[in-house]
């Protein structure tokens, strides 16, 4: 074991504070990795608040990490010290099930070991990227773009996978009419990449505060959902409405602009149940659907497509000295567009 050094929050009220932990030492397929950024995604929140039940504490969130390979266990082959590699929302997965079969780790029936409030197979909780250095199995580790900064790409890791995940499965590209509901982390990474696909990109955001950044990052539209006249204008008019909104707003309303055939795929995690309409739906053979991270192997697919595309995130870098703060702001739809943290800052 090798003493590690992080920020955890010891309950589910507390604010994140240092704290010290260990990590197993490499084994032979293991990948040593010092943590360099690590991105600040809206389920941090969820879990350190424990919104969504039965959470592990102490807890050391964080899922979008980037950093610098440190050492590697005999038997790897796919790194090699001074890679530069990510982790993204799960370090390992049964292997053998169906799901893992066909490269779905994210959906393994056996259970997927997310990166941190999660337990790896032997029990031991996993803690995740706000911390120093992680040990991973190399089949969990992920190729960082060369040609772009460490800091902004952190945030593909999830926010990018994210969006890309149902953007490739839904097809979004030339000739389709594509809506992202919510200009936040996930959103804008979803203008991002269903642009550089080559769809028609709508923004519906809460107002018109984040038009100008929304269309340098490729909408073609961008509308504001609190003015009850988008929905008369947009009424039937996408192919594809991706909602990566946290809060409770009516979904009827946005399945309500989907053509006949068109799909709401749901990103975000709303803490309540949300009613829905069935004439929402049979009016227009309209889905309703989900998606999640997505596998390792879409995974490198949406890094490597990032790279050739130079598409990164927006990014704050702030010192984890102020965590706290960054939360509060993202509660607040007050970032822009996300945080990451520099982990050099652990150490002053
Ligand atoms: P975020 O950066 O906080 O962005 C959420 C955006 O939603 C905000 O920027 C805001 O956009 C909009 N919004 C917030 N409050 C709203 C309200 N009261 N009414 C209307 N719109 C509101 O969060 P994120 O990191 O992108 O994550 C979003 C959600 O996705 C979270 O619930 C997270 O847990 C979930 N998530 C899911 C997956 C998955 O695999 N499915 C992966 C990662 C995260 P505007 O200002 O433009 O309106
Ligand atoms: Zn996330
Ligand atoms: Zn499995």
């Amino acid at each position: 074991m090798t003493k590690a050094k992080g920020y955890a929050a010891m309950t589910a009220k507390a604010a994140l504070a240092p704290y010290a932990f260990e990590r197993r030492s490499p084994r032979e397929h293991d990948v040593a990795i010092e943590i360099k950024y690590c991105g600040i995604c809206h389920t941090d929140i969820h879990q350190v608040r424990e919104e969504w039940g039965q959470a592990i504490f102490p807890m050391v969130p964080g899922h979008e990490i980037a950093g610098i390979v440190t050492a590697v266990g005999r038997a790897v082959t796919k790194f090699k010290v001074g890679d530069k590699v990510g982790v993204g929302c799960f370090v390992d997965s049964c292997r053998k099930c169906e799901q893992c079969e066909k490269g779905l780790e994210n959906y393994c029936t056996v259970g997927t070991v997310f990166t941190y409030n999660s337990r790896e197979a032997d029990g031991t909780p996993t803690m995740g990227g706000y911390s120093d250095f992680i040990v991973v199995d190399e089949n969990y580790v992920l190729r960082m773009p060369g040609n772009l900064p460490l800091d902004a790409c952190a945030p593909l890791l999830c926010a990018g996978i994210t969006l890309y995940s149902p953007l490739r499965h839904w097809q979004a590209g030339p000739g389709k009419k594509v809506a992202i509901v919510g200009l936040g982390g996930l959103g804008h990474m979803g203008v991002k990449i269903a642009h550089a696909l080559g769809a028609e990109v709508t923004v519906l955001s809460h107002s018109l505060r984040k038009k100008d950044d929304g269309k340098r990052m490729g909408a073609d539209e961008f509308y504001a959902t609190g003015d009850p006249e988008t929905f008369t204008k947009l009424k039937n008019h996408f192919d594809l409405v991706i909602n990566t909104v946290s809060a409770d707003i009516d979904w009827n309303q946005y399945i309500s602009l989907l053509r006949v055939d068109g799909t709401m795929v749901v990103v975000g995690l709303p803490e309540k149940q949300i009613p829905l309409s069935a004439f929402s739906l049979i009016s227009g053979r309209r889905s309703l659907a989900g998606s999640m991270i997505s596998g390792i192997h879409e995974t490198q697919e949406m890094l490597d497509f990032c790279g050739q595309h130079k598409i990164a995130s927006d990014i704050e870098v702030i010192p984890i000295q102020q965590v706290n703060v960054a939360y509060e702001r993202m509660l607040k739809s007050d970032v822009r567009y996300r945080f990451v943290i520099d982990l050099a800052t652990l150490k002053g």
